[in-house]
């Protein structure tokens, strides 16, 4: 087998505004396993509060890529095992070559993933459309540019409650909100009523990432869903957010691949938890590995290329939050070898 890996910078089409900061571009870490002839490819995007560079996950790799190369690839599960020790400290990476490992036996196999899986396309959630914080104006003009079924709000910052009123006024979709932890228990539970008779659908990291006590109280309390995002990074996570949140948004990147991410699924279903994937900005490549898991889930959230002015691969199509499967095996991409 033999690995390649690429860094791109892509820009956004507007800038990007979570309640942590503003982003104008997206690195990310792209790489390629050949097998066989046949290529596959992962992606990890980097996120600056997750500490992990594009050029940590770049001399990561340089460093143990003759490990890498040498394993005997049969199956994508013993692959991440592997990966999973050789870098214990870089889940990123790791999430890379695993979702390489799995386009790689995708392609193998000459099925989508979905199908290997067997998984019903059909059962697909619709996707959000996420509306970063700016000025109500901007964030009516975004809505207005991309009428969609289900945007996705983000709040936590000052002035959020008029926000949401607001836009409101010129959609009926149905809307979701993620505060990235920007909120206090008190003021959760006085935003969290007053947001459902808004339409708000759920409530996606309201608290501080390790505030389970205040979590516990609005578990039992919230009228909204409400979703784990930072609370739930890894597969230990999925225990923890039991009985302290309504359901998960599980993040390939962050919990290192698609392999673990199907365990998390798995787990969260048996506790009666709700299911998100959510994307971190990927590019079609990412944003691929999203679709073919999203039969399995409850909600998704993989509008990555629709943020981004620039892409790297053809993959899902859209329509109007549809997911449109391509039926290529594999993620279901066409990429340019590098
Ligand atoms: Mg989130």
């Amino acid at each position: 087998m033999q690995v390649k890996h690429n860094i791109y910078k892509l820009p956004f089409l507007h800038p990007f505004t979570i309640s942590k900061g503003t982003k104008t571009e997206q690195p990310t870490f792209v790489v390629e396993l050949e097998f066989m002839g046949i290529r596959g490819y992962g992606e990890a995007p980097a996120i600056s509060y997750y500490n992990i560079p594009v050029e940590k996950m770049a001399a990561d790799l340089e460093q143990k890529k003759v490990f890498v190369e040498k394993f005997a690839f049969s199956d994508p599960e013993r692959y991440w095992h592997y990966l999973h020790h050789l870098f214990p400290a870089n889940p990123f990476l790791v999430c890379a070559l695993d979702m390489a490992g799995w386009d790689l036996y995708g392609k193998l196999k000459g099925k989508p993933l979905h199908q290997l899986w067997g998984l019903d396309t059909a059962a697909a959630p619709l996707t959000d459309y996420t509306i970063g914080i700016d000025t109500v104006e901007k964030m009516v003009a975004k809505i207005k540019e991309r009428p969609w079924p289900i945007y996705k709000i983000k709040v936590g910052v000052d002035g959020d409650m008029d926000m949401v009123t607001a836009l409101r006024k010129h959609t009926n979709a149905i809307f979701r909100v993620d505060a990235n932890a920007g909120w206090t228990l008190e003021q959760a539970l006085q935003k969290i009523p007053v947001l459902k008779t808004l339409g708000v659908e759920l409530i996606e990291q309201p608290l501080a990432k390790e505030d389970w006590e205040g979590m516990k109280i609005l578990f039992e309390q919230s009228v909204l869903p409400v979703i784990a995002d930072e609370s739930c990074v890894t597969e230990s996570d999925v225990e923890k957010c039991h009985l302290h949140f309504h359901g998960i948004n599980i993040k390939l990147t962050k919990c290192s691949g698609i392999t673990p991410a199907r365990r998390m699924i798995a787990r969260a279903k048996e506790l009666d938890m709700k299911v998100m994937i959510g994307c971190m900005n990927e590019s079609s490549v990412g944003t691929a590995a999203i679709a073919q898991l999203s039969p399995m889930l409850d909600y998704v959230d993989m509008d990555g290329p629709l943020l981004l002015a620039e892409d790297i691969a053809e993959g899902v199509g859209f329509d109007k939050g549809k997911i449109l499967f391509n039926g290529i095996p594999g993620l279901g991409i066409n990429m340019q070898a590098f």
